[in-house]
């Protein structure tokens, strides 16, 4: 299958051509025939995949084969992302795919300052990428006009899910022009995505892939026991006695994640925290130091991870378990790809024992036990409860509004081995 059977516009296969794409990856070759025909799609597909391609390319050649509405530049075509980076990553994707195009493509996310959006609204953009609380900034100011829609694209619609962004979704929903076409990407299903796209899309066209080179990934799983307060020292160990770099490491709170990078900074290793705290040109600045091998070691929460364009790495450690098993495979899915060999490493208390059991049951596998020398844990230590912020209570990555919804919705992905006290992690909150 090649990029010209696809049916693309000379314009678009040049600048993919440029990028450097051979072939279409699997959701590319299924999707872009589909969306150029104008059905809705529902794409069961993650980062990796070669997703962002594969609705870009076809919006950007139906955009072109359609006149414009009414006005002055009417927004056109509006993708809703989760977090910042995502809204960043596609935004940068539909630049680079429609380099010999003449639309005008923007991002909407909080955390900056809006009047430059503002700005840049009204001088005219075909294409916004936005997070919803932002976007929904916009609309109650008067300072975007989504009545000329013509497609709606919702990017990692699980994630906005359990963010809680199904309110400020729906609100946006309501600003659309009914006739439209929608195309809804997710990486789980549970019944509330179901319900999402039903009342979303419009006879879809369902395109499900498994990640790219998935199943055949060179992962090498290992867990470490080790004692709660010993796990940082056990962090900088198999740091140093590996050598660890380009290694991304995953704590559940992002307080978590800055007393991780910034013990192992003291002891001369140069990490970064990645989290919805840090300002938009720091994170940026943190993600370019990790390529380019400044920064060694990187250190995000699923949330902050989550959209990163960072999907081959040698080394994923888990600091700490996630409370979903799926965030597991999705943590450790970013290594052994392409052919490469990667490591998953794991640092487990005794307090995780239960999150590992429900990783080892969704992976259908146990995952071998190594005590590292000198880590061995105390078999007197009693596990303590995990205690633990509700994902949608988290921080916006969109800014500064309330979150609109304060509760995970019915039907969300709910954490495994769960029924636990709802509050701050007491050593995350350190
Ligand atoms: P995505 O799933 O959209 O985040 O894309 C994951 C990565 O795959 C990105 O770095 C893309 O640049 C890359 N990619 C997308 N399509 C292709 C393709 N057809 N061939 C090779 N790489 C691709």
């Amino acid at each position: 299958m090649s990029f010209e059977s696809l049916g693309l516009l000379p314009e678009l296969l040049r600048a993919v051509r440029e990028k450097g794409y051979e072939s279409p990856t699997s959701i590319q070759s299924q999707a872009i025939p589909t969306i150029l025909q104008g059905r809705d799609v529902l794409g069961g597909s993650q980062t990796g995949t070669g997703k962002t391609a594969a609705f870009t390319l076809p919006l950007l050649q139906k955009l072109a084969q359609a006149s414009p509405g009414t006005g002055r530049r009417p927004v056109r075509a509006l993708i809703l992302t989760p977090t910042r980076e995502l809204a960043l990553q596609v935004e940068e994707s539909i630049r680079i795919y429609g380099k010999y195009m003449r639309f005008q493509s923007t991002t909407i996310f909080g955390g900056v300052n809006i009047n430059p959006q503002i700005r840049t609204l009204k001088a005219g953009v075909d294409i916004v990428v936005a997070t919803p609380g932002r976007l929904l900034d916009h609309q109650s100011q008067g300072t975007i006009n989504l009545s000329q829609v013509e497609f709606f694209i919702l990017d990692e619609a699980d994630r906005m899910l359990d963010m809680g962004f199904i309110r400020d979704i729906r609100k946006v929903l309501a600003l659309l022009p009914a006739k439209r076409q929608n195309l809804m990407f997710s990486a789980t299903y549970n019944d509330e995505i179901r319900t999402l796209a039903e009342s979303l899309l419009k006879n879809p066209v369902s395109i499900d892939v498994a990640p790219r080179n998935s199943g055949t990934q060179l992962v090498t799983h290992v867990v470490h026991p080790v004692d709660r307060e010993r796990k940082t020292a056990l962090l900088l160990h198999l740091a140093r006695s590996l050598n660890l770099r380009q290694a991304l490491v995953f704590t559940r709170t992002k307080h978590m994640a800055n007393n991780v990078a910034e013990a192992l900074n003291n002891e001369g290793i140069t990490a970064m925290a990645i989290h919805g705290n840090k300002s938009q040109p720091k994170r940026v600045q943190a993600l370019s130091d990790f390529k380019s091998g400044r920064i060694r070691i990187l250190v995000a929460t699923d949330i902050a991870a989550r959209g990163l364009d960072i999907v081959d790495l040698p080394h994923v450690v888990n600091f700490e378990l996630p409370y979903v098993a799926e965030d597991f495979v999705h943590r450790t899915g970013r290594t052994g790809r392409n052919g490469s060999e990667g490591d998953a490493i794991a640092l487990v208390c005794v307090d995780e024992d239960h999150l590992l059991r429900d990783i080892e049951r969704l992976m259908k596998r146990s995952l071998p036990r190594e005590v590292i020398p000198g880590f061995a844990p105390n078999p007197n230590i009693r596990a303590e409860p995990l205690m633990k912020t509700r994902r949608s209570s988290g921080p916006r990555p969109s800014g500064p509004r309330p979150a609109g919804n304060q509760g995970r919705p019915q039907g969300a992905r709910v954490p495994m081995g769960s029924g636990r006290p709802s509050s701050l992690d007491r050593r995350g909150a350190r």
